[in-house]
């Protein structure tokens, strides 16, 4: 009944709203990404790509395991990007990339398509859980964006729990800022307090690392068992990032929307994704494609094709997106040569895939 008054006062045709009450719907869905960009199979080593695909199933199970058992959508989310966030693989929370001036300045945000409440943080520097900090300062204070010393004196107060700046420090990552900032030409900073002593680090990372600035952003959506989506994403942002730079993670409707009918996360080069306000763009796209005539077979996968593919490409961007829509389908898409991601759908195996010619 509030689906059918929502979609008459939303202006939607009868497919739309039939599409909306869709019977069919698995009970639960959910779609991860964990960055993408230059990955490749000629650049990754047997044991890299496995620890990617393990690090990725345990993420879809961590997520199955709250839809499963009845949870929301939103505690999937953000119970699924805090795991990935205490994985150092990942650019989020530890693992994070470093600014030029050698701090990790982290972004987080998270989405409530239900009742389209959002929250945000960025450049926090001593939160374990920036996405945590994102959900306590959407149902917890009146704003929905909150940034810098700010936000962690928010966190503080709001008891999440607070780490030294060197938790998020791993040599791979600084490394990776050291050949960054020798290209640049710019200083490299000192080691930060409390950072380990050096070591080797694996060469095919920080090529990899090198051609990209980045990698490893993480991002969910999920669709829980009363048919609400929530989006969520998490980030370090971009190497040798400069003068509080903001990347669009933390930018509701550019690397994360939800609202009734679809959700978003991004991932790639911010700076595309806040122009062409990506996520917002797609479920936009979802919406138009219901009042079409045309009955679409994945209206989420058709919107992320024609936004990344197209909008996106056009202005020169690179990264790509995870999408799913009310009637628990998951889809993805990217202009890199790989993204990590990961699907299931409840009755379903799960699906894993990195390079661009899988799943
Ligand atoms: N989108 C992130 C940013 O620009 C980086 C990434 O996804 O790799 O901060």
């Amino acid at each position: 009944m509030r689906i059918f008054a929502l979609a008459l006062a939303l202006g939607l045709s009868a497919p739309a709203v039939a599409q909306a009450q869709n019977d069919d719907r698995p009970d639960w869905a959910i779609v991860i990404h964990g960055g993408a960009g230059v990955i490749e199979r000629e650049s990754m080593t047997p044991e890299t790509e496995a620890a990617y695909r393990a690090a990725m199933e345990a993420a879809v199970a961590r997520g199955r395991d709250v839809l499963e058992a009845g949870g929301s959508s939103l505690d999937a989310v953000e119970a699924v990007i805090r795991g990935l966030e205490d994985d150092a693989m990942f650019n989020s929370g530890r693992g994070a990339v470093f600014t030029a001036a050698g701090r990790n300045e982290l972004d987080a945000s998270i989405m409530d398509g239900e009742t389209m409440n959002a929250g945000a943080v960025a450049g926090v520097t001593n939160v374990r859980h920036p996405i945590t900090l994102a959900r306590a300062v959407m149902e917890n204070s009146r704003h929905v964006m909150l940034q810098g010393a700010g936000a962690e004196t928010f966190a503080e107060e709001q008891g999440l729990e607070l780490v030294e700046p060197a938790y998020f420090f791993t040599e791979r990552r600084w490394q990776a800022l050291e050949r960054a900032l020798e290209g640049l030409g710019l200083p490299i900073p000192d080691r930060p307090d409390g950072a380990p002593e050096p070591e080797e680090v694996d060469h095919t990372m920080l090529e990899r690392d090198a051609l990209e600035h980045r990698f490893g952003t993480v991002g969910v959506v999920a669709m829980d068992v009363n048919g609400h989506i929530a989006a969520g994403t998490s980030t370090g942002g971009t190497t040798a990032k400069r003068w509080g730079r903001v990347g669009d993670s933390p930018v509701i409707g550019a690397g994360t929307y939800a609202d009734a009918r679809c959700g978003v996360s991004a991932t790639g080069t911010g700076e595309y994704f806040i122009r062409l306000s990506v996520a917002a763009r797609i479920c936009m796209e979802v919406e138009m494609g219901d009042r079409g005539a045309e009955e679409i077979d994945n209206a989420g996968q058709a919107a992320a094709d024609l936004v990344i593919q197209g909008a996106l490409t056009d202005m020169g961007g690179d990264g790509g997106v995870i999408v799913l829509t009310s009637d628990g389908r998951p889809g993805w898409s990217f202009n890199t040569a790989g993204m990590y991601r990961a699907s299931q759908v409840a009755g379903e195996d799960p699906v894993i895939a990195i390079y661009g010619d899988e799943g």
